[in-house]
């Protein structure tokens, strides 16, 4: 006899993870809290329910990293995906659903599975043994984060993300900026030159503040409170508290040389580190925000050298319960000091409902498999999938983690392509067409494993 599989949290992650796992043939019990405790976003009782917008993005499955996803999720015959096409609204290229149908759907689905058993209550404690996938999302319920933070240390599970702006290395114009840490610190020349530069000249940065202070800004929702206010303050509440603050904070400009004008000293310096380990990703350091995603992209390319900046990923704070997963999870997403619990969805560092139950699929899918005694292999990096895994399990540095979109910079380049915004649609159809033939080829394998 096979064991059960228990999955907590039946969000996004728990409830692809389960049907997943369900139809490779294990038993499931899904463990769900609501109604009987809720959480501030929420607002029924259904699977799967989306708490804010009501849609999972681009659908461009050429040219769009998150509609690649969606591609590669449907191949596997994602729960998902699947019912997100049954309640589709017209929404132009994005995918957008009639929000509570598609939940209900999602519900009736699992209940109709002859081996899933929905169990409604909180789990509290993490199990001692057993098979499990925890997938308790952003708003993980405070017992089990309190449990959760015992068994990995208070520095490893966040409450809160704190995301600034990530760029893609190839829009950024290395004629205003230049390579450099700050007075040439590091013991080797990588070190050396670990930042990314962008110098501003006096009148540059009182625009600059002029535009922070002027910018939309998002408000935080009832219930979410403002604890990020000790250790990460957004650049533009630094801005309000005083206009030189920045100045004397993340862009100070002390300890730096323009390489291209060593003779005129920069009145305020946007430093950006690596973000990645392919170094296709740079994160402007220190720049936590709450303005809104327009505002986001108009004032940040004001900055010398980010006019024509491609963001992977715009800045953010939010209420967000996740692990520093790089060094506690192992590749297939095992908690290292207890192999038997494995996580899912958005509380191991992805951000979104697509790639939450992205990685439910993945985490459905291994479980079984270990269950089933038919070990799977990880997905090839060069796929949606396997790009966001090795990221979060190992690819994203670990003393800066925080929770990532899909992209491509996640994705290893394609040799001989054009770098930069002309090369961009063949660069991104290649990444897509290479990315398909590889899913395609590791389903099937997963598919001889299990015949
Ligand atoms: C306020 C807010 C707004 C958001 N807006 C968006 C958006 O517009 N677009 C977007 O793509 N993403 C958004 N997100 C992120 C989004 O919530 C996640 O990407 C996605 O829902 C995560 O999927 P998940 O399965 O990991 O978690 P969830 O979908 O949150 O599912 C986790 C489930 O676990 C349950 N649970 C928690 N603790 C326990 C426990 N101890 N025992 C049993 N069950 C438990 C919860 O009730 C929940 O059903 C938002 C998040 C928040 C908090």
């Amino acid at each position: 006899m096979v064991d059960k599989l228990h999955i907590v949290g039946g969000g996004m992650a728990g409830s692809e993870a389960a049907w997943q796992a369900a139809r490779m043939g294990v038993s499931v019990v899904l463990h769900e809290m609501r109604p009987h405790v809720e959480t501030f976003a929420h607002q029924t009782g259904h699977l799967a329910e989306m708490v804010c917008s009501n849609s999972f993005r681009s659908d461009d499955d050429e040219q769009n990293a998150v509609g690649l996803l969606h591609w590669e999720m449907r191949a596997a015959d994602g729960l998902i995906m699947k019912k997100a096409d049954k309640h589709r609204i017209p929404a132009g290229g994005a995918l957008a659903v009639d929000r509570n149908p598609f939940a209900q759907s999602v519900t009736e689905a699992l209940k109709a599975m002859p081996n899933v058993e929905v169990s409604y209550g909180e789990i509290t404690e993490l199990p001692e043994d057993g098979h499990w996938i925890i997938a308790t999302g952003p708003l993980t319920s405070g017992h089990l984060a309190n449990a959760l933070q015992a068994e990995t240390g208070k520095e490893a599970l966040a409450f809160f993300d704190a995301i600034a702006p990530i760029i893609y290395s190839d829009s950024i114009d290395m004629s205003k900026a230049w390579m450099q840490s700050r007075y040439d610190k590091g013991e080797t020349e990588a070190e050396r030159t670990a930042y990314l530069n962008c110098p501003m000249d006096r009148a540059q940065y009182e625009a600059f503040i002029d535009a922070l202070l002027a910018a939309e800004k998002t408000e935080f929702k009832e219930g979410e409170t403002a604890g990020y206010f000790d250790g990460c303050l957004p650049i533009e509440v630094m801005a309000e508290r005083g206009r030189e603050t920045l100045r004397f904070g993340p862009m100070k400009p002390v300890g730096l040389t323009n390489a291209h004008q060593p003779d005129v000293k920069p009145y305020a310096v946007v430093q950006l580190r690596r973000d990645n380990a392919l170094g296709t990703l740079f994160n402007i350091v220190g720049f936590q925000t709450k303005m809104k995603y327009g505002a986001q992209t108009e004032v940040l390319r004001t900055i010398p050298g980010l006019e024509d900046a491609r963001f992977a990923r715009l800045g953010g704070i939010h209420r967000n319960t996740f692990l520093n997963s790089p060094i506690l999870l192992d590749n297939q997403m095992r908690l290292k000091s207890k192999p038997h619990i494995r996580f899912a969805g958005q509380i191991t560092g992805v951000e979104g409902y697509v790639e939450s139950a992205a990685m439910g699929l993945l985490a459905g899918r291994f479980a079984a498999a270990e269950l089933l005694g038919m070990p799977l292999a990880l997905p090839p990096r060069k796929t949606a999938m396997g790009a966001l895994i090795a990221h979060i399990t190992g690819g994203a540095d670990a003393k800066t983690f925080q929770p990532m979109n899909v992209n491509f910079g996640l994705f290893p380049p394609v040799d001989g392509l054009k770098a930069g915004r002309k090369g961009r649609k063949d660069r991104y159809k290649a990444y897509t067409d290479r990315a398909k033939t590889l899913w395609t080829e590791w389903l099937n394998q997963g598919a001889l494993n299990a015949a």
